[in-house]
């Protein structure tokens, strides 16, 4: 599927958008949330485009679990794994999803509050 070319996710992959980023491979970009709700906010994102939770298939399964294994390598590189934090994956509007390309929030560096916003 081409991705659109609205996407702002899909910019970025493709270099066309500035963002400090901190993991890529084949498959996985992460980048810092530009506008950051705690002291570490990584976006974790298939460079596929997958517009929502709603749209991971069944050919997607591996590459879910690759974007948890960069969400844990991330927080044990910026050392808030011991103390904690949070992923976070928004999907449509009530979830408070923006962006319409599938990513995964890791919030750490302060406390979390519950139940969420
Ligand atoms: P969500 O509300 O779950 O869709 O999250 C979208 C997130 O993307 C928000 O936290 C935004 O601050 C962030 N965001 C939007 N555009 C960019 C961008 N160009 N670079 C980095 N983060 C972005
Ligand atoms: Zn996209």
């Amino acid at each position: 599927m081409k991705p659109p070319e609205d996407c702002p996710f899909c910019q970025i992959e493709a270099q066309r958008s500035k963002s400090r980023i901190l993991y890529e491979d084949d498959q996985v970009l992460a980048f810092e949330d530009i506008r950051p709700q705690a002291p570490l906010h990584v976006l974790i994102i298939p460079k596929k485009h997958i517009a929502t939770l709603l749209d991971v298939a069944e050919e997607d399964v591996s590459l879910m679990g690759r974007l948890v294994l960069v969400a844990n390598r991330i927080a044990r590189e910026k050392r808030v794994d011991r103390a904690g934090f949070r992923i976070v994956i928004n999907c449509n509007r009530n979830g408070g999803q923006t962006v319409g390309h599938l990513h995964l929030h890791l919030l750490a560096g302060r406390g979390m509050g519950w139940p969420p916003g």
